[in-house]
């Protein structure tokens, strides 16, 4: 055995990175320091503190320890300098943006990101003179053309929803480096366990740990990483805008965490076998999976990612009556949004997420009324794959009367 001191792997980073061996009263879990503000000892002690001479905290909206450890297991995980951990994952996006951009910038965006960010990016930005451009994603090209000399950033989704479309991050890089912008990637869907950005050399990396960071369906959560440089003027931002996560919902995060290597090893593979399931399935028309060799990014995928992570997407043979009876007939599997919990739950995009839109504007975005996003959670692939089989072969059948 060589003297040198191995550095652990995910497994135990995630269970005891980022937080002292010396315990706060000798706790091994994580204190829950549920405190709005934190008391001077003395005038001393306050001119030890704006001196600088002594990091401490000082009121809750400006950090908690139980915060500040989350942000250093999470930062660990990604490979990133440092962390900011927020209310949600849509806090993070957002306060994140807003860090960025001043009157007369321009941002580029792809137009398979979330719901909420486009809507940010497109509407809400304008208003305080911010251009935004959204491009097609996949198109290297037309992202080429569209940043400018005012460009501020590029962002985008990787993989996306819920066609698990899967970006070329060396590309993106190089266009990025060629014209001098920033890069920034929402990488929920990957986890640091699939997919690391920054070491593509691109510069802050958004998750929604709403997902599979926490895992187990229970809170919302976001976090942005990247070089302690740039979270420096994100951090600043965030203590005004407020989106603070509390020290309770702060320790379900770091719980969920000690588990989340397993949990993403474990979907890795149930999501694989269930999509080779619906793939060979007759009722089933088409399946997105970025890990199966049908997938058009499958050759990326393989290159730039280790797990194809918990999400299959998959069309239903039939019409909008035979998606109806596929759902209605679904045992363990609950109809829900989000992903990267224990429970498997689907969505059916049509009639949830678009159900304001018209049938003509839906099939535009490639929302069909037969489309299908499973999210696997933890449970025996065996009870997957039957509940699904017994749902294909109801949703096949025309209901007599
Ligand atoms: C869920 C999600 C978000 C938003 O996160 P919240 O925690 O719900 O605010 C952003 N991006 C992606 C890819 C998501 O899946």
């Amino acid at each position: 055995m060589s003297g040198k001191k191995r550095t652990p792997g995910m497994a135990s980073r995630a269970i005891h990175a980022g937080e002292p061996r010396e315990r706060y009263a000798d706790t091994l879990t994580t204190p829950i320091f549920q405190t709005s503000t934190f008391v001077f000892k003395d005038s001393r002690d306050i001119e030890e503190y704006t001196k600088g001479n002594k990091p401490r905290f000082e009121y809750g909206r400006y950090g908690n320890p139980t915060e500040l450890i989350a942000e250093r297991r999470l930062a660990d995980l990604e490979g990133a300098e440092d962390c900011l951990v927020f209310s949600s994952g849509m806090m993070a996006i957002t306060t994140t943006i807003l860090s960025l951009v001043k009157t007369g910038d321009h941002i580029v965006i792809t137009d398979d990101s979330y719901k909420k960010t486009l809507e940010f990016c497109r509407s809400y930005l304008q208003r305080f003179g911010v251009e935004c451009t959204i491009v097609p994603f996949g198109d290297y090209g037309a992202l080429d053309r569209a940043i400018k000399k005012n460009t501020r950033f590029v962002f985008s989704e990787s993989p996306t929803n819920p066609y698990l479309n899967v970006f070329d991050l060396v590309l993106l890089k190089k266009i990025a480096k060629k014209h001098g912008v920033m890069t920034l990637i929402d990488s929920t869907i990957a986890t640091p366990i699939n997919q690391r950005p920054l070491e593509y050399g691109i510069d802050l990396v958004t998750h929604s740990a709403t997902k599979y960071l926490s895992g187990h369906n229970d809170i919302l959560a976001g976090v942005v990483m990247g070089s302690k440089e740039l979270i420096a003027p994100i951090r600043t931002l965030h203590k005004s805008m407020g989106g603070l996560i509390d020290a309770h919902c702060c320790y379900l995060l770091l719980r969920g965490l000690k588990t989340f290597p397993m949990r993403v090893e474990r979907m890795n593979r149930t999501a694989l076998k269930v999509a080779g399931f619906l793939e060979s399935h007759p009722g089933v028309e088409r399946v997105y999976y970025p890990f199966l060799e049908s997938h058009q990014h499958h050759d990326i995928a393989r290159e730039q990612m280790t797990g194809g992570g918990c999400v299959v997407t998959f069309v239903l043979k039939g019409d909008m009556a035979a998606a109806k009876r596929f759902l209605d007939s679904l045992g363990m599997i609950f109809i829900g949004p989000s992903f990267g919990g224990a429970e498997t739950l689907i969505t059916h995009p049509a009639t949830v997420s678009y159900y304001d839109y018209t049938r003509e504007q839906r099939y535009e975005l490639g929302i069909i009324d037969t489309l299908f996003r499973l999210a696997v959670g933890l449970e025996d692939v065996d009870d997957i794959i039957d509940d699904l089989d017994r749902a294909l072969k109801l949703a096949g059948k025309r209901k007599r009367r």
